[in-house]
């Protein structure tokens, strides 16, 4: 995995002046230009009169005319020249108010002082790994090797888990349902499957990849991504593959986990671990829409999160049910070569436009990211930063907002407005297509999807048909709907989407006293930070409830939060010879008013949203986190102990 975790100084350069050149026009300009400070030294640039304008989401160009662009890539083909002709060292580097004035520069407003300490974190302009794992008293090895931890699950939170486990010296084993590592991205491999969080962010902030080969990957090389992590850091030989977990029980005296769980053969056994880490994530247990006959179908049919390779669909009619974000992949995908593609609608979405979805990394920006002076850290930080907060007032509920029947506050309006406009441009001259896709609740509501136009443009083939009625009835070779019109087809996949509310579901978890997780959290999981919860010693989850970002970020940042937490409760039970850690109720309970006070607020509850995987049956969402990143960064990173009994 060459690339990975290269110092951000990057490596020195010998290429030759026309090589450079060229790969200058592939790159973000304002990001250059930070490139451009660390090298020459100078940070006059800060206050000449090329400035990004605003600083928007998947915007890397600052909204630079070409002429700015051409201006700052002629500087910087003489400031590179001279770097390079000076065998590649470095003058000092800026201090930290030239950075944070840097940091102001890109984002084209002052960043707030109270967010440097994350910013700096994140970039780990330094080239180490802030996030890593540190004792703060000595534990004996024996005494660690006494200790054992079991995660559940090796996505990417759980390969995560394993990582700082081991940087600790804890003994672990991870227990993975499926033959290889990477959770979702093993398991959703889709035609058209990919991430739509910028890859050079969405990565581990210890181990970025200055190769990827889209903007926004493709499932495959993310795996790769995922397989080569786990392979670096010698998690391989702990997983214990094709196996499932299925129940679990705390074993008071002992302050121990007895963990059953099941091989592929069915073979059942208990393994015994001192604190246990669930990593399963939110959305990998499909969810099939009750609709009547849907047995009698006798074709093939899937759920997006486990295509069948075996199953033709070039030349055959397609089906598809659901029109959230895997759908929204699959159907511009496989549209060109089916023979026909039925798209059965429930709600539509609401999307943003970004150029880049499908886009390659060009080779200069590959070589830029490898080799100009803390270009691959700013470009992170011009990723990470607009995708932070800022977009969060969006999402609030102003009470005194005027028309709360359509938007709920004047951010959120504005984004309703400008996203409409964004569906009328693409198909304002169909109306009835139109009046289908616009939809028919609050904008920023449920999950908003990126999208290039492909969505739109698939949905506009001859042999493509949107169908917005709800189907009834599912026959041998057809699906009906309320209507009465009937649709043929071959194959129908399931994009249904998941039982996002049901955490650690099916398993069988018993706390203190036997206490079930199922029976404590019912309907509405809850947990101190999504973390931990009561009656339940030495277990703690990653991606748990209350953590899902809908705002912002990216969950690889959540997960490295949650694990440092994790492994601050952990070196307290170490270091002060405890056996274990329960949180209190008090703690859970006051966190847990506040975390719900706080979702009442947000647009994700608004009354206009019917279905969402963001809410409980009742209407109560409980997988989302309602709170700033800088804040959930902050509560997060040492466990307050007041928090905990320790016994
Ligand atoms: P989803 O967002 O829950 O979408 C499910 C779709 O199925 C919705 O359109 C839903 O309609 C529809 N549906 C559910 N039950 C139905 C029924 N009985 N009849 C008709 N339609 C029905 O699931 P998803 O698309 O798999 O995505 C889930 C989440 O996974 C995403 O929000 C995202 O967080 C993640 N994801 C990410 C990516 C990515 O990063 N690129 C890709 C895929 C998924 P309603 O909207 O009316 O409920």
């Amino acid at each position: 995995m060459t690339g990975l975790n290269r110092h951000p100084a990057g490596l020195p350069i010998q290429e030759d002046d026309a090589f450079i050149a060229r790969a200058l026009c592939d790159l973000s300009a304002p990001t250059l230009m930070m490139s451009l400070i660390h090298m020459s030294g100078d940070a006059s640039l800060l206050d000449g009169p090329i400035k990004p304008k605003a600083c928007l989401l998947n915007e890397v160009q600052g909204f630079f005319s070409e002429a700015e662009q051409a201006a700052v890539r002629a500087q910087a083909l003489d400031v590179i020249r001279r770097y390079r002709d000076n065998g590649s060292l470095l003058p000092p580097p800026p201090t930290p108010g030239t950075i944070h004035r840097m940091m102001n520069f890109l984002a084209a407003a002052e960043v707030p002082e109270s967010y440097l300490p994350l910013m700096l974190e994140e970039m780990e302009l330094a080239g180490g790994d802030a996030r890593a794992f540190e004792w703060q008293a000595e534990v004996p090895e024996k005494q660690r090797q006494r200790f054992h931890v079991l995660v559940i699950g090796c996505g990417m939170s759980g390969l995560l888990a394993a990582i700082r486990l081991g940087q600790a010296g804890i003994p672990y084993t991870v227990i993975e349902k499926n033959p290889g590592v990477g959770g979702t991205w093993y398991e959703n491999r889709y035609p058209g499957c990919r991430v739509d969080v910028g890859n050079h962010f969405y990565c581990y902030s210890f181990e970025p990849n200055n190769e990827w080969s889209e903007f926004f990957a493709q499932q495959p090389e993310l795996k790769r991504y995922f397989d080569a992590c786990a392979t670096k850091y010698g998690v391989r030989e702990h997983i214990r593959f094709e196996t499932e977990v299925i129940a679990a029980r705390w074993h008071e005296p002992a302050g121990r986990w007895a963990v059953r769980v099941r091989d592929q053969s069915g073979h059942e056994e208990t393994l015994v671990s001192n604190a246990l880490i669930s990593a399963v994530g939110q959305l990998n247990r499909a969810r099939f829409p009750e609709i009547p006959g849907r047995e009698r179908f006798t074709g093939p049919s899937m759920h997006s999160s486990n295509w069948r390779s075996d199953v033709a669909w070039r030349g055959r009619r397609v089906a598809v049910i659901g029109t959230g974000a895997s759908a929204f992949q699959i159907v511009p995908t496989i549209a060109p070569e089916a023979a026909q593609v039925t798209v059965f609608q429930r709600s539509a979405q609401w999307m943003f436009p970004n150029p880049n979805y499908h886009a390659k990394v060009g080779p200069g920006k590959k070589w830029a990211l490898q080799h100009l002076p803390y270009y691959a850290r700013w470009y992170r930080f011009y990723l990470f930063w607009p995708g932070c907060d800022g977009g969060l007032p969006a999402m609030r509920v102003d009470p005194e907002w005027p028309h709360p029947e359509r938007s709920v506050s004047a951010a959120n309006e504005a984004a309703r407005v400008t996203f409409s406009n964004y569906l009328r441009e693409q198909v304002g001259d169909d109306p009835a297509l139109l009046e289908k896709v616009i939809p028919d609740y609050v904008c920023l509501g449920k999950r908003t999807l990126q999208d290039n136009g492909s969505w739109l443009a698939a949905l506009r083939r001859e042999n493509v048909e949107l169908v917005s009625e709800a189907v009834s009835e599912i026959r041998e070779h057809e699906l009906c709907c309320e209507d009465g019109r009937s649709y043929p087809a071959d194959l129908i996949v399931y994009a249904t989407g998941f039982h996002a509310n049901r955490f650690l579901w099916p398993m069988e978890i018993q706390g203190r006293g036997g206490t079930s997780l199922r029976e404590q959290w019912g309907d509405e999981p809850s947990a101190l930070l999504g973390i931990t919860a009561p009656n339940f010693p030495n277990l703690f989850c990653v991606y748990g409830p209350g953590t899902n970002l809908a705002h912002a970020g990216s969950i690889i940042f959540h997960s490295e939060c949650q694990v440092r937490y994790i492994l601050g409760c952990l070196r307290a039970l170490l270091e002060g010879g405890y056996k274990a850690i329960e949180c209190r109720r008090k703690a859970h309970d006051e966190y847990n008013e506040r975390i719900q006070d706080e979702l009442s607020h947000m647009v994700w509850s608004h009354d206009s949203i019917r279905s969402s995987w963001y809410r409980n049956e009742k209407g109560r969402v409980t997988v989302l986190s309602p709170w700033p990143l800088r804040d959930y960064w902050e509560w997060t990173r040492e466990p307050k102990l007041d928090d905990f009994t320790l016994s």
